[in-house]
């Protein structure tokens, strides 16, 4: 008999291994699905926010179908361990912290924990202190004077006197 796999086997499939991380991600869409009553499957207006790009936003694209493409995960990039559900339908916002972690514990332990402790130990609970961006803008589009590459307007840098893409902007550097 082959039995269904749970969410959390899902994401670990997609994310191609276990880890604490994973499950960070993991249990705040399930979080966030319980506290603001949405089942994400069939509520595509869920945006969520995530402010990092490190293992448990692949459990948030798996659990809430949230993805870039869809433009309904966004990579707001504060490095913080925190992810924001808007419901555009309602208004309704939630943002969860990550609690830092008291005592020694190994990689399994905490992923252990983080999966069965309950939601208020992991997280803090606030609303977002920002706005969503709007939804499908148009740019216009620039070609950058130094490469020929075209890019949309607001990605575009002034530099001695030419409009100039990211690649090719001195001051850009890490940071993107
Ligand atoms: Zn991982
Ligand atoms: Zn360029």
């Amino acid at each position: 008999m082959c039995k269904k796999p749970t969410e959390w086997e899902k994401a670990v499939e997609f994310h191609g291994h276990q880890c604490p991380g994973l499950a960070i991600g993991f249990k705040a869409a399930v979080t966030a699905r319980e506290k603001m009553g949405v089942r994400f499957s069939a509520d595509e207006e869920i945006v969520c926010v995530t402010e990092n790009d490190a293992c448990g936003v692949d459990a948030i694209q798996v659990l809430t179908g949230c993805s870039m493409g869809k433009g309904n995960l966004i990579y707001r990039g504060t490095g913080k361990m925190a992810f924001s559900f808007f419901n555009r339908k309602n208004g309704d916002s939630l943002r969860l912290m990550l609690k830092s972690f008291q005592g020694e514990m190994s990689r399994e332990e905490r992923q252990v924990y983080i999966l069965n402790a309950p939601a208020v130990e992991i997280f803090n609970f606030m609303k977002p202190g920002f706005e969503l961006p709007e939804t499908a803008r148009l740019f216009t589009s620039i070609v950058c004077e130094a490469c020929g590459e075209s890019a949309p307007e607001h990605k575009i840098r002034l530099q001695d006197g030419k409009k100039v893409c990211l690649d090719c902007f001195k001051d850009y550097g890490r940071g993107w």
